[in-house]
């Protein structure tokens, strides 16, 4: 069996790994699931392998670089490119910031103000299909109107969530390791962004009502002791919203090794809704819910599909218009939300 080449960075220089044999839940040997695994993004050379935890249901990166190589596997990554500034106006914009405030005000209960009165009642009629009501709740973390007063953003990138929040009339905070990116929403927004990875956000003096890590789990090099400190700095009662790609999706079971969620090697580990759910009670929380998102099949689909022909001609996948595939997917959508409290 062919053994992994040394991985190297697209301009030369090693990237130093770590071996990762074992399961980071129970420490046991996990099986090889796939070898011989490039960047899909092509940043980073070298070939990578992923393990799988049976028993855990958990999925992982062996080996994985090492912590002080982590920064480098961001150089061009597309949320540390944007500026903060998102959006803009014109007519399709304000129509859709009008859809979309209707959906928040119909079923997360926010004040109407300073709506296009045309575009806030189709988007409160719109909502009703479900299609806008996904999609725009996501953006939200599904926080209703005075879920609480002030939240913390982990790994808050361009800044986009933290915008949409402090317009909402959220207090907001985040932390992000990119300087630059911090300096930009920092700026930008007016608002405290903390420049640190996740495994030092136990250093916060302060607490909060909400914590939400969107796609940002899958990147830790602890994630454990990120969850434990996420429990640490939120107010007994306090929320953890979490969005990440879910391994246990059904894109994933047909594209295999060209699955899209794959990421090496920015992913250390992968999540189902089985070991999500024991991590996070593992550290304390109660699970408020956990399920899956059909939201994003379509994008994953479509660049899996992309990554696969170039191993093989043959792909004959099709799949379900966005509405039926929400009906009938279960836990296989391909992203996992996962909301989690804090005892009182
Ligand atoms: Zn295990």
């Amino acid at each position: 069996m062919m053994k992994p080449s040394p991985p190297e960075s697209k301009k030369g220089s090693c990237i130093q790994t770590t071996a990762s044999p074992l399961c980071p839940i129970c420490s046991s040997e996990g099986d090889i699931l796939y070898e011989n695994l490039s960047d899909p993004h092509a940043q980073i050379s070298g070939l990578w392998r992923i393990r799988n935890c049976r028993s855990c249901s958990i999925f992982w990166l062996d080996p994985r670089p090492t912590a002080n190589e982590i920064p480098n596997l961001y150089d061009s990554y597309p949320t540390h490119r944007l500026p903060a500034e998102t959006g803009g106006g014109g007519i399709f914009n304000n129509f859709k910031e009008g859809l979309r405030r209707g959906v928040f005000h119909r079923f997360h209960r926010y004040p109407q103000k300073k709506l296009r009165k045309l575009s806030f009642h189709v988007g409160w009629f719109l909502g009703s299909t479900g299609f806008y009501r996904r999609r725009f709740s996501r953006t939200i973390h599904w926080l209703n109107h005075k879920n609480g007063h002030c939240l913390l953003d982990v790994g808050c990138g361009n800044g986009s969530f933290l915008r949409r929040m402090k317009q909402l009339g959220w207090e907001v905070e985040g932390i992000e390791p990119d300087s630059r990116a911090c300096d930009v929403v920092s700026q930008a927004l007016n608002v405290p962004v903390h420049n640190m990875p996740a495994e030092e956000m136990h250093k916060l003096q302060k607490q909060f009502d909400i914590i939400t890590l969107s796609h940002v789990i899958e990147h830790l090099v602890d994630p454990t002791f990120v969850l434990q400190s996420c429990f640490k700095l939120l107010f007994p009662g306090g929320i953890l919203s979490i969005i990440t790609p879910n391994a246990g999706s059904r894109g994933h079971k047909l594209f295999g090794p060209a699955w899209r969620g794959l990421e090496v090697p920015r992913h250390l580990q992968l999540f189902t809704i089985e070991s999500l759910s024991r991590l996070l009670e593992g550290a304390g929380f109660n699970l408020l819910w956990i399920r899956s998102s059909t939201v994003f099949d379509r994008n994953i689909y479509s660049e899996s599909r992309h990554l696969k022909k170039k191993l093989t001609d043959e792909v004959q996948i099709t799949l379900a218009p966005d509405n039926v595939a929400a009906l009938i997917e279960g836990k296989r959508g391909e992203e996992i939300v996962a909301c989690a409290q804090r005892p009182s």
